[in-house]
């Protein structure tokens, strides 16, 4: 059987978080009600004229500079012809033949192996309306809300490197972190702030021109872009081992079933009849505000990442989980800063923080009850041994809803450890006494069995013996 190669290229549209519209002053704000936040601009009434949004310029600036791109400094806005049901003007302002951004590449980490997917381009756009279609709800006529038009977007496309489905979920999973990281999207692909297009192409291994290729839409999460790529290849090394030609067609993807459906065939880029947008002037950027933008970079994913592990000895493992977005980053290193002992901060975040951050619907730490001062104020007791292991996650359980501090939780619920040795004696003996046959296993060598006694001094006690201490009053007396 013959051996094929997939090939993929990513179209990714990215939502800038702009207080206001790229071409008008309406507010971006979600979750407004339909159709309010729009004006003559935005509704494409004639007459109206775009005025561009600087802010969003910056923001394009920011991922073209971070991912090594060239940032033009003339670029041109265009209209892209299209009957779109949900952006009245009949076109969309995008950029065509002299894009903002060129070049750059993104960089991430797939198997412990360093990758680069090159970039064609970044460009600047706006977004459409939504279109609200009746089905299940008895209507029988679609609405439409212009809210969304002239939000503003980049879209980023990459050059097609991509050699599998797992690669292009890595490097969605870097571009996501990217945004976050640069401030520029929230990165939401169940929101549709960020959306992916994928164009999936086979050949067979060693041929170097590239087979025809599908587009592939429709996935609202990373896994789900890395399963419909998946599918695509799957479905066009079938047709293609049974003798037939792929068609050049956008296909839908269809999460219930993991399956792609065909849509319609692709549109060529003549067919939009692009011309430069005569409302608009040429964009130019001067070489100071390129700098300015470039040193107010925030560090970036990959080399915080390589940061943590240099300079706090935290395995590549948890530099890795910590790094993900850069709230998290940061509320690791201020919880550091209060530990002054990074492997405990990472540990208690790694287990029980991010644990109880997936329960919350947002995924958002800075929402967090517990905050890092509070955090660190419960580890530095746990390793001093003002509290015990298992208390101490009673605490932090604690935490979650009472606002106190750890100190004044353990003082109020009586958590301090036992302490006073004469009292952890008394409780010993009695279990000394009450388990005879443990006793005698224990002496006759079955030493495994001091697990047992710890244990049921721990509960006698309700977790505030301190274990190490119990053991050691236990081999005592058991010596006796
Ligand atoms: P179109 O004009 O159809 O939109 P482009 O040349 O603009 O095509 O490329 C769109 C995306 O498709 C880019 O991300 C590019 O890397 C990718 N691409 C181009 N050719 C192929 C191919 N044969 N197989 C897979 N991806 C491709
Ligand atoms: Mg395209
Ligand atoms: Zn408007």
């Amino acid at each position: 059987m013959r051996e094929w190669e997939p090939v993929i290229g990513l179209e990714v549209h990215a939502q800038l978080l702009t207080d206001s519209k790229i071409f008008c002053g309406c507010s971006t704000r979600f979750g407004q009600s339909p159709n309010s936040s729009t004006c003559p601009v935005c509704l494409g009434m004639p007459g109206s004229l775009p005025v561009l949004n600087q802010r969003a310029v910056d923001f394009a600036m920011r991922m073209i500079i971070a991912t090594g791109g060239e940032v033009a400094t003339e670029s041109v806005f265009a209209r892209k012809n299209y009957f779109y049901p949900d952006l009245p003007k009949g076109y969309q302002i995008s950029q065509y033949d002299r894009p903002i951004g060129v070049g750059g590449s993104i960089t991430f980490i797939l198997d412990g192996q360093q990758n680069s997917v090159q970039l064609n381009r970044i460009h600047l756009e706006e977004d459409a309306g939504k279109s609200l279609h009746p089905e299940g709800s008895g209507d029988d006529y679609s609405r439409v809300d212009l809210n969304r038009c002239g939000t503003p977007l980049i879209e980023i496309v990459s050059e097609p490197d991509i050699r599998s489905a797992e690669e292009a979920f890595a490097y969605l999973h870097a571009l996501k972190q990217l945004v976050e990281y640069l401030g520029i999207c929230d990165g939401n692909m169940e929101q549709g702030s960020l959306r992916c297009d994928a164009n999936v192409s086979v050949r067979p291994k060693g041929q170097k021109e590239f087979g025809t290729k599908t587009e592939v839409k429709n996935m609202n999460s990373i896994r789900g872009v890395q399963r419909a790529i998946a599918f695509e290849i799957d479905r066009q090394i079938a047709i293609l081992e049974s003798g037939g030609e792929i068609q050049q067609q956008t296909l839908l993807y269809n999460d219930s079933d993991g399956k792609c459906y065909p849509m319609r065939s692709k549109e060529e880029s003549h067919d939009y009849r692009y011309f430069p947008d005569p409302d608009l002037v040429t964009l130019e950027v001067a070489p100071d505000w390129i700098a300015g933008v470039k040193a107010a970079l925030p560090e970036l994913p990959l080399k915080r990442r390589a940061r943590f592990v240099e300079q706090y000895h935290i395995p590549e493992y948890d530099a890795e989980v910590l790094s993900t977005s850069r709230t998290l980053a940061d509320y690791f290193e201020a919880t550091v800063r209060v530990t002054n002992n990074p492997k405990a901060a990472s540990n208690w975040i790694m287990t029980e923080v991010l644990a109880r951050i997936k329960d919350q619907p947002s995924d958002n730490i800075s929402a967090f009850a517990i905050t890092p001062d509070r955090l660190g104020s419960l580890i530095k007791m746990t390793l001093s041994n003002q509290i015990t292991g298992p208390i101490a996650k009673e605490v932090f359980e604690a935490m979650l809803t009472d606002p106190a501090a750890p100190e004044d939780i353990v003082a109020a619920r009586g958590l301090a450890p036992i302490t006073d040795t004469s009292e952890l004696e008394r409780i010993i003996d009695k279990i000394i006494e009450e388990s005879p046959d443990e006793v005698k296993r224990f002496k006759g060598g079955h030493k495994k069995l001091m697990g047992f006694f710890v244990g049921s001094a721990m509960k006698a006690t309700e977790g505030k013996a301190d274990p190490k201490l119990a053991t050691e009053l236990f081999n005592r007396k058991l010596a006796e």
